[in-house]
């Protein structure tokens, strides 16, 4: 019998090529965690995935109710859970005002961080109950999470500080994590260390106890994937030539695919706990290598209250 495994945001980008990746190896059946059933659809058919290697589901990660809802229908299907990719992102560069998600939260960390904070904790104990010997948790990371490296080195960076704004509710004037003004590079780059907390705080509480490896990877930078659509269209243009030609960063959406891929089903990465790299400059036969995260994303008193006020936030506490 094949496993299952979840990838959220797998309509397109790196989430629907990991989906192609995945559905080729023969042993996985992908459940594609999505808010738009139709788009998902025509994109599993473009990229030519075999009608019978996936199922869609909706999940709207933006809806706390949603998540809830999305893990009882998985529930209902009757499959084991043998790995869940946390995927999908927004970014939304240019807005000035901040957007709110169903439960009146910033939208980018709502959609990246809560709602995926909230569906990690749910899947736990299906996870657990896995068939398979060693099931995997694993979450999209990003070099813009890492002051330390060159890609995260452009300013605004992330500062979840004394994370103020989410102990004060994260409603109303409370948009920023850290409590201070809105800024939408900074929320988006926050969301994801917050995403690499997630991972190493799930390790550190559950690795042994439930026997999941948690691990969190940085693709490469895919720049022509929708992610940048609220970017400007001069931008969009751009970004992929810089990325190519300039640092030597650029990747391909299929092969930032099958590096998640690889993530969730190769032996080779096992390591709970572990942030996985390719590195920033991408060479012919690159090989992945363990990447140290940044200091906040390495910080467990952080990790610890990034975790009770998130329980809150999405009514697990
Ligand atoms: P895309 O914009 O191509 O894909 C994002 C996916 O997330 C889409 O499927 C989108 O669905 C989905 N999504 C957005 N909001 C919601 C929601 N509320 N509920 C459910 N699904 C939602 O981006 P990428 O493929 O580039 O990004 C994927 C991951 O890779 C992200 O976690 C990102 O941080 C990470 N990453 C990307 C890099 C890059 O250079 N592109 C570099 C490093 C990390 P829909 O189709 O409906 O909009």
């Amino acid at each position: 019998r094949k496993s299952t495994v979840v990838i959220t945001g797998a309509s397109s980008g790196v989430g629907l090529q990991a989906a192609k990746a995945l559905s080729q190896m023969g042993q996985w059946h992908v459940v594609m965690a999505c808010r738009d059933l139709s788009k998902t659809e025509n994109a599993a058919q473009s990229v030519g995935m075999p009608q019978d290697s996936y199922t869609i589901m909706h999940l709207d990660l933006a809806s706390l109710e949603s998540v809830r809802q999305f893990v009882k229908d998985f529930r209902a299907s009757g499959r084991s859970l043998d790995a869940l990719v946390c995927n999908a992102a927004i970014y939304m560069p240019l807005i000035k005002e901040p957007l709110r998600s169903v439960d009146g939260y910033e939208l980018s960390v709502a959609t990246n961080h809560l709602g995926h904070f909230l569906l990690c904790n749910l899947f736990l104990e299906d996870l657990k109950n896995s068939s398979s010997s060693e099931p995997r948790l694993v979450i999209l990371g990003t070099v813009t999470h890492n002051p330390k490296e060159l890609g995260g080195k452009i300013p605004p960076r992330p500062d979840l500080g004394n994370l103020d704004g989410f102990a004060a509710g994260f409603k109303g004037p409370h948009v920023m994590i850290d409590g201070k003004k809105f800024e939408p590079v900074k929320a988006y780059k926050d969301s994801k260390v917050c995403n690499v907390l997630t991972m190493r705080e799930l390790h550190r509480r559950y690795h042994e106890s439930h026997g999941i490896t948690f691990s969190s990877l940085y693709p490469g930078c895919v720049a022509t994937t929708a992610l940048f659509r609220n970017h400007y269209p001069l931008f969009q243009k751009l970004f992929p030539l810089f990325q190519k030609y300039i640092t030597g960063g650029f990747v391909t959406e299929e092969e930032s695919g099958k590096r998640v891929a690889e993530v969730v089903s190769d032996p080779a990465y096992s390591q709970s706990g572990a942030y996985w790299s390719w590195g920033n400059r991408q060479k012919k036969q690159g090989k992945s290598f363990l990447q140290e995260v940044s200091a906040e994303a390495s910080d467990d008193d952080k990790a610890e209250r990034m975790w009770e006020l998130s329980a809150k936030l999405v009514g697990l506490a």
